[in-house]
């Protein structure tokens, strides 16, 4: 059996700032990467998946806390999370980032008009961010988005589909893409579109 606190081990216990300052160092640096915003719903998933296990518990993976929920139960285990640090916000601080930096985006995921409403919204708002391409989620083949996106190789791909299927695609993908950032955001474009 799988001990729940080797999640909790390896969730990212700093602030937000502090992880957004490290994140985009990694990013500025090419490190390929995978960031998993984690619920306690998908330790649960995880311990009945082992792709999700596996993709927790990569070295490539950072866990983060995007609810509450994560820092309730790491405290019942003795483990101090200093903040949630929510998938949306990393998006928005991220577009913010990207634009002055000049970074590469592409997003995957929501419907259709969700997806292309936060695609235009970001080249009207963000003329600094090269949004290399968009995908909703509801194609059929998931898995030729993300060979596609991985032969772009953006420095940030963004991928809203929900746990776990999020989170099963990145698993199936990290190996073929050489750089960047891949982060599952589940709901987030819905938020950021609105
Ligand atoms: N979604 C999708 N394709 C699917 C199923 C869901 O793109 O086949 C999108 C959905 O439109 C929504 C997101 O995935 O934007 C899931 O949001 P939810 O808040 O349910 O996920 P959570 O954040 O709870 O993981």
């Amino acid at each position: 059996e799988f001990d729940v606190k080797e999640y909790y081990k390896k969730i990212y216990k700093g602030s937000k700032a502090e992880f957004m300052k490290k994140l985009e160092g990694e990013i500025e640096a090419g490190k390929k990467q995978c960031v998993v915003t984690a619920n306690p719903e998908i330790f649960m998933l995880a311990d009945r998946m082992k792709e999700v296990r596996g993709l927790l518990m990569a070295e490539d993976t950072t866990i983060v806390a995007d609810g509450i929920g994560i820092l309730i139960g790491g405290k019942k285990l003795g483990f101090h999370i200093k903040e949630r640090i929510p998938g949306v916000e990393i998006c928005s601080d991220l577009f913010e980032w990207a634009d002055k930096n000049r970074k590469s985006l592409f997003l995957f995921g929501a419907k259709p008009e969700v997806v292309e409403t936060l695609a235009k919204e970001i080249e009207r708002e963000y003329p600094g961010i090269y949004l290399c391409g968009y995908e909703n989620g509801y194609v059929k083949d998931k898995d030729a988005v993300l060979e596609r996106i991985a032969e772009k190789e953006p420095d940030i791909s963004l991928i809203a589909l929900g746990a776990p299927m999020q989170e099963l695609l990145i698993r199936r993908h990290m190996a073929s893409f050489k750089k960047g950032v891949l982060i599952g955001v589940g709901g987030s474009f819905d938020v950021l579109s609105g």
